[in-house]
């Protein structure tokens, strides 16, 4: 059995209001309880972070940021540091989310260096990848997502990345469209994504690291997907968005 322990992450997007943020993330806490046998965060917009974190404070359930700034103070107008989201409490920070690469443009550089100084100020950053669809259908998964993975983590010594990063695949095709990836699909990438890692640093840290998978996860097809080896956990957008369609995610076995 691995030793990895299955990790449960929503990414909230720019959904929800404050009340019913503040109601979900509740329901998120009262569900996992004292279970110590999985890893649960939740990712609100920033404006609720704050309030979000302080609910869950002294739970199980973690909060992280949805994206980070590279620079650490300034005159960046509309953007938030990693040490501010330490500040109200966050513990984990999504960094090149396919909505930031591919809306917003963002890249390899500035995706690796955001994953630097959120791992500088303390956080846990979960770096995704993905390929979209026409670099699947040409068959670039493996080198898109081999070239995001490596420059992601330029840098980051093997003991952070055992210690405190995670690694999410999200085929940009899967995300927010009802069209998840196979197990087998996401079974290749897992595995190829683990023997980046293990040429990047060594076999050892590959196996600790963690590589969750994400792009239509819901409650009927996580068991199959947390069934391939290689998936430590899912990173889900649309179901986390109410405790009837993400609770059930909790207990995938
Ligand atoms: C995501 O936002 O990371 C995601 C996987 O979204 P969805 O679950 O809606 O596909």
């Amino acid at each position: 059995m691995s030793a990895r322990k299955p990790f449960v992450a929503g990414n909230w997007k720019m959904n929800l209001e404050r009340k019913t943020a503040l109601g979900l993330a509740l329901s998120v806490r009262d569900s996992v309880g004292r279970r110590d046998d999985i890893d649960v965060a939740v990712f609100p917009p920033y404006v609720y972070l704050d309030e979000i974190s302080r609910a869950l404070a002294g739970s199980l359930v973690k909060s992280g940021g949805q994206n980070c700034c590279d620079e650490t103070s300034g005159a960046f107008t509309g953007e938030i540091s990693p040490a501010m989201l330490v500040d109200v409490g966050a513990t984990y920070v999504l960094i090149g989310h396919s909505e930031r690469r591919h809306v917003y443009g963002e890249g390899d550089e500035l995706v690796g260096r955001k994953v630097k100084l959120a791992l500088e100020h303390g956080l846990s950053p979960i770096l995704c990848v993905g390929e979209t669809l026409e670099q699947r259908q040409a068959k670039r998964t493996e080198q898109v997502v081999g070239e995001q993975i490596a420059r992601g983590l330029a840098g980051v010594d093997g003991r952070a990345l055992q210690a405190r990063v995670t690694v999410a695949y999200e085929p940009v095709w899967a995300i927010g469209t009802g069209l998840n990836a196979t197990p087998a699909q996401a079974g290749e990438v897992h595995a190829y994504l683990r023997g980046v890692l293990a040429g990047l640093y060594n076999e050892a840290a590959a196996e600790r690291a963690r590589i969750l998978y994400g792009g239509s996860v819901k409650p009927d097809n996580v068991r199959a997907l947390m069934a391939v080896p290689g998936v430590d956990g899912v990173l889900v957008g649309g179901a986390s968005l109410k405790p009837e369609s993400f609770l059930p995610l909790l207990d995938y076995r």
